[in-house]
């Protein structure tokens, strides 16, 4: 595959996830030490373990499954398999911490359930969840996954064991992918419209979410995924809201019916709804669901069983703790006579009382973290002092429900701090340190060379010091990126980290970072072929965006073109303009002093942004019209830079 240009990110993990069919590159993981056994121990002690109200709840109302749970996905591959995580049972391994083994216990359950009479779920089939719900005519599905391979397998069990009816209306609930890449499964390209109902706003957030920022996206969500590590008790176990991506088609539809206030009563195959527009929370554009006359509230992502991310590790924009504590507020006041609660991932929560309790929860939890980090801030403290002294209340946390699984107190501290006060911490010996190799050659240095400074990290590792050991071995890493002995502690200390971690990502990413630092880097390439369909339905704009971070800026220095761009399938006409070095665009009439006028197809552009043809090979073809200078557009093509998303991590 040629490298391509077009960030298509929209969930990176998915699409790379697919490079990890075969067998991960053998790795001498090790076991536990003294110091991860006693911190887990503390761990299990500090947990009521013993409850299992939601594994009752995790398996009420259970129809089917199919077994094993393993679907194929495209080009003979794999999209989703439950069998590697079959080792998943009975107590704790000392490598992994209790609290994160009792979720990825529950997240491991998997079938059709009946929430209520007139609502069913799809469950461990994806990330997400499918829920149906029974339409006069047919099915309403909420959230039709993150691939079509695994939609079509849920609804197909669904089908079995509940009639074989037609899907009559889709719900997109918010703009992730893991809640529409999977429409084509379930509305097959070319079926009978029926209403595609969406947030205010869906379409854009959902094609521009990761666009600009993709490529590195995608292989920090690698990390943040442990798309790479082997699925066992020194690898990955749980990603905290579910078991895992799948790998497979992404796609999109155009909604046709818009929820853009609160609240907004509609009917939909003779099912009354009233929605709650919940923008900028857990997504951007985001609602959620409540069926008046079933007494039934679907949340979407809004109340998982874990504290959600505010800041997402593979790297996202903040999200708004207020507004997210808001909508949850203001769904208290409207659904308050709510009986049963579902969402976008894990299993319901029944009864009036054990609903609010739980929404409540959430909308504290976000709260206190936004509140209490403004309190600190007030008093100078800086984001990691703030991160290390804040935790929920003791009624929060020790409830599993709002638990670090998915986001953790620790990081979201840290990104309600950047929402007000971005990156910088104030204290001026921040404002512009070496970077990392720079630091590191310096710091090893002044320890006084490579040898000492592996003799403290040791020491620090057999005193169960871990984040110190991590810290020092870090700038020796980076100082001497050849130094296998360093390279392999830091390994080990990562592992630690991660066996302690209650996090799945947190886990993935110190597993995934002992992995590279013994194996190189993992993953290939991001595929942008498996979501053709999501880019299909993918403005020209955002392709044009997606160039303008591609422009290489010291090469371009000094050059100036402009062409016209004219798309004659869509009938759109686009400006291009290149002047100190940044690539501006617009929708325009044709520019009369362009360099040249080049007449393509939305396809042909997406075919190239996806490297299936090679740009250069393309201006000299006959695929594309060039009226003007054919030389200059090359000479404006060869200064697109074309990343291929594998640069490394925990090394230099
Ligand atoms: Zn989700």
């Amino acid at each position: 595959m040629r490298p391509a240009w077009l960030p298509v990110a929209l969930l990176a993990a998915t699409v790379v996830a697919c490079s990890r069919d075969s067998a991960p590159p053998a790795a001498p993981a090790g076991g536990a030490t003294a110091h991860t056994v006693a911190a887990n121990s503390r761990v299990a002690e500090s947990l009521p373990l013993g409850d299992l109200q939601a594994f009752e709840d995790a398996r009420r109302g259970f129809i089917a499954s199919d077994s094993p749970v393993r679907i194929p996905g495209p080009d003979g591959r794999v999209a989703w398999d439950l069998e590697p995580y079959s080792f998943i049972q009975g107590e704790a391994p000392a490598t992994v911490n209790p609290s994160l083994w009792r979720q990825a216990q529950l997240d491991g359950q998997h079938g059709l359930f009946e929430v209520v009479p007139g609502i069913w779920q799809v469950r461990g089939y994806d990330l997400s969840n499918m829920t149906l719900i029974e339409g006069r005519t047919g099915w309403i599905v909420v959230d039709p996954l993150t691939v079509a391979e695994t939609a079509a397998a849920a609804l197909a069990l669904a089908r079995r064991h509940l009639g074989d009816k037609p899907v009559s209306a889709v719900i997109f609930t918010h703009s992730h992918v893991d809640h529409f890449g999977g429409v084509d499964g379930v509305l097959p390209p070319g079926a009978a419209p029926v209403p595609v109902v969406a947030p205010a706003g869906f379409l854009e957030e959902a094609t521009s979410e990761n666009v600009l920022a993709g490529v590195a996206m995608g292989r920090r969500a690698l990390y943040m995924y442990g798309s790479s590590l082997p699925r066992s008790a020194t690898g990955h176990v749980d990603a905290g809201l579910g078991k895992g991506v799948p790998s497979g088609s992404i796609g999109i539809r155009e909604p046709t019916v818009i929820v853009d206030r609160t609240p907004q009563p509609m009917e939909i195959d003779g099912v009354r709804f009233v929605f709650q527009n919940a923008p900028r929370s857990e997504a951007p554009a985001s609602l959620t669901l409540y069926l008046p006359d079933l007494k039934a509230w679907g949340s979407a992502d809004l109340v998982p069983h874990t504290l959600h991310n505010l800041y997402t590790l593979r790297g996202t924009k903040v999200r708004d703790a207020l507004e997210w504590s808001g909508h949850l507020d203001r769904a208290l006041e409207l659904f308050g006579d709510v009986e049963v609660m579902f969402g976008g991932h894990q299993w319901p929560t029944w009864g009036n009382a054990r609903v609010l309790d739980h929404v409540r929860a959430h909308r504290d939890a976000y709260r206190y973290i936004h509140d209490q980090t403004l309190r600190l801030a007030n008093q100078g403290y800086t984001p990691r002092e703030i991160a290390e002294q804040l935790e929920l209340p003791s009624a929060l946390r020790t409830r599993f429900g709002t638990r670090d699984y998915y986001g953790t107190v620790r990081h979201n501290a840290k990104a309600v701090y950047q929402a007000y006060f971005g990156w910088y911490d104030a204290n001026p010996a921040n404002l512009d340190p070496l970077p990392p190799a720079e630091a590191g050659a310096r710091y090893v240095a002044a320890m006084g060379g490579a040898g000492k400074v592996l003799a403290l990290a040791q020491a620090a590792h057999d005193e169960g010091d871990d984040r110190w050991a991590a810290t020092l071995l870090d700038h020796l890493v980076f100082a001497e990126p050849a130094n296998a002995p360093a390279k392999e502690l830091l390994a080990r200390v990562y592992e630690q980290l991660g066996y302690q971690a209650e996090s799945g990502p947190w886990r993935d990413v110190y597993l995934t970072g002992a992995l590279e630092l013994r194996s190189g880097v993992q993953g290939s390439a991001v595929d942008p072929r498996r979501a053709l369909g999501l880019l299909r339905g993918t403005p020209v704009e955002r392709f044009l965006d997606s160039m303008t971070v591609r422009i290489d800026g010291p090469a371009a220095d000094g050059k100036r073109f402009k062409f016209n761009f004219v798309f004659t399938d869509v009938g759109e006409t686009h400006v291009l303009e290149l002047e100190n070095a940044v690539l501006h665009h617009r929708r325009a009439g044709p520019a009369a002093d362009a360099d040249a006028t080049v007449r393509l197809t939305r396809e042909l552009l997406l075919r190239l942004g996806i490297g299936d043809a090679g740009l250069k090979d393309l201006v000299m073809s006959d695929e594309l019209e060039v009226e003007g200078s054919r030389l200059k557009l090359l000479s404006f093509l060869s200064l697109l830079d074309r990343p291929d998303g594998r640069f490394p991590i925990v090394t230099p």
